[in-house]
């Protein structure tokens, strides 16, 4: 629970407010409070990284302020504590009153969550489902360019999952509408949280099964079949997006090389 940090309190410190982290040095802080002077502020411990207490301290300092995306090629599990931390100061400080009854909220001891003091409604962090998809053809991948990231890369489909929809059904409908594409034999392969701002992606591998590429212009600027040996500009290292199509060109090159 929350509480006023001292000189001894050592591990690392997750110093965050408005969805930016601080990083001295470009780096998570860690060590004790005093080297800090993180003394005084109030924290609180959101789990443990290698066997140290992860803080978190919802506040802001003068500079360094920066985003969350520097720690991605950091160790996996340093970045998820980081991004855990950086999406408990985000709900912390946008649950301070109840949707029901206006009345204020205060931090649960035992979890994370807020729960108002005068209509005792709970509160928990809101984590926003979304799908991830490398669709192969033999030996070639689909790859699209979309509209959110100006920056060159070819990536897989993705999408958030609606109200009332299995992941399964979020996945066939995102890409028939984004390509007009169908699909076959899709196969579940693993998670991660992407805390901009606060998702889940699931990644999953599918087969072709019939249509032409014909791409949603409101959410792809183009798409098309790569051989797996002749593949675009992709996306960084660390990112669940770049695992998946290293894991279907492995795949490919299994069957082709
Ligand atoms: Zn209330």
């Amino acid at each position: 629970m929350e509480r006023e940090i001292t000189g001894e309190d050592k591990g690392w410190w997750v110093v965050s407010q408005q969805n930016k982290i601080w990083l001295p040095g470009d780096k998570l802080p860690y060590g004790p409070a005093a080297e800090f002077s993180l003394s005084g502020l109030s924290g609180r411990p959101i789990g443990e990284w290698q066997g140290d207490t992860v803080w978190l301290i919802n506040h802001s300092r003068s500079q360094n302020m920066a985003s969350l995306r520097q720690l991605l090629n950091e160790d996996s599990g340093l970045f998820r504590m980081a991004g855990r931390g950086v999406q408990l100061a985000e709900f912390y400080r946008s649950h301070r009153y109840c949707g029901y009854c206006g009345g204020e909220m205060q931090h649960s001891k035992t979890e994370f969550a807020c729960l108002c003091t005068r209509c005792h409604e709970r509160y928990y962090p809101q984590i926003a489902p979304c799908i991830i998809v490398v669709i192969r053809r033999d030996d070639k991948l689909l790859l699209a360019q979309h509209v959110r990231h100006r920056n060159g890369i070819y990536t897989a489909l993705a999408g958030f999952a609606e109200v009332g929809e299995t992941l399964e059904q979020t996945v066939t409908r995102e890409v028939m509408e984004e390509s007009s594409i169908r699909i076959k034999n899709l196969r579940y392969i693993a998670s991660q949280p992407w805390p901009f701002p606060q998702s889940l992606m699931m990644a999953f591998l599918a087969d072709y099964d019939s249509g032409d590429i014909c791409i949603d212009p409101e959410e792809l600027l183009d798409a098309g079949w790569y051989r797996y040996d002749e593949l675009p500009a992709l996306p960084p290292a660390g990112t669940i997006a770049r695992r998946l199509i290293e894991d279907t060109v492995a795949l490919c090159r299994s069957e082709y090389q």
